[in-house]
């Protein structure tokens, strides 16, 4: 059993962190983690360069993704943990995903570029190659160019969904991302299932139905989960017996979010190795 902070949910620059993978371990060192999780949205292309540097940390990985799923205009993200990456399901819906978030990203900033001096040059300028886009992207675009002090200025004006520049991007159900990550043999765990406004929020309706179809675990302590929610959440996970995770969500300078400033208790991360059978975790 792993002691010492366990902290599930983190992003490198293969997504919208801005640290390299490599750098991500350098800081979870730093930081005094015993496990860490790399979940890039829609992505694995992070794991390989984590395991290398993890080798001679101590530090045990969690390989992960965060998985992009929808219910209307509500964005619900579901994590993944150690399935197999080469699972064909996988692949293809992954990479649907990114190419989808590609086009909508364009799309985005060209409605964004009739108004401001902003570019598809200027967002690409702040992804590494091949990085799954969002708006945060944009967002960098944005603060590169004056237009905005920091990102969560830009999540707050121009890229908020009621600005009038906001597209959604195609996702699956997040029936069919549990679906997904259980038949690539990992387990399935709804992120920041209760936070504020239709950002990763999900109808009380809907959880059990995910419950149902197989949902592992719940992401409770989290810093964007409201305190309502999370004593709901707890009662949940209390009835269906399911995993309980914390972690930081951690986007390197893309957040305030700090490594290890929530985390999970070894048992619950025992639950989700003993029941993986896609991928095991890395022990550096
Ligand atoms: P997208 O999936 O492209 O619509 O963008 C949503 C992503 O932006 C999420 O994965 C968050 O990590 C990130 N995000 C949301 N709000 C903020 C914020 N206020 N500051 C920085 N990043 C944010
Ligand atoms: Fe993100
Ligand atoms: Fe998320
Ligand atoms: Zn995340």
């Amino acid at each position: 059993m792993i002691t010492g902070p366990i902290d599930l949910h983190t992003h490198s620059s293969v997504s919208d962190g801005t640290e390299a993978p490599a750098d991500l371990i350098a800081s979870a060192v730093t930081a005094g983690l015993a496990a860490v999780a790399l979940t890039d949205h829609d992505s694995t292309s992070g794991w390989d360069e984590a395991r290398a540097a993890i080798v001679g940390t101590g530090l045990t990985l969690i390989p992960g993704m965060e998985l992009s799923t929808r219910v209307g205009y509500n964005s619900v993200h579901m994590l993944g943990y150690l399935f197999d990456p080469a699972s064909p399901e996988l692949v293809e819906e992954t990479t649907r995903l990114r190419n989808d978030r590609l086009h909508r990203a364009e799309r985005m900033v060209t409605r964004i570029g009739a108004d401001y001096d902003i570019d598809w040059g200027d967002v690409l300028a702040q992804a590494s190659e091949g990085a799954t886009l969002g708006r945060p992207h944009i967002a960098d675009a944005l603060v590169a160019k004056g237009y905005a002090r920091d990102r969560s200025a830009a999540f707050a004006g121009i890229l908020h969904w009621r600005s009038g520049y906001y597209e959604p991007h195609e996702a699956p159900s997040p029936l069919l991302g549990i679906r997904i990550i259980r038949a690539a043999g990992g387990v399935p765990v709804l992120a920041h299932p209760a936070t504020r406004g239709r950002e990763a929020n999900l109808p009380q309706s809907h959880l059990l139905e995910l419950v149902e179809a197989g949902l592992g675990g719940v992401e409770i302590s989290h810093r964007d989960n409201t305190e309502g929610g999370k004593q709901t959440l707890r009662a949940l996970a209390d009835q269906y017996d399911l995993i309980v995770t914390g972690s930081s969500d951690y986007h390197g300078e893309g957040k305030p979010n700090r490594l290890g400033e929530n985390t999970t208790e070894p048992e619950q991360l025992e639950r989700i190795i003993d029941r993986a059978t896609g991928s095991a975790p890395f022990v550096g």
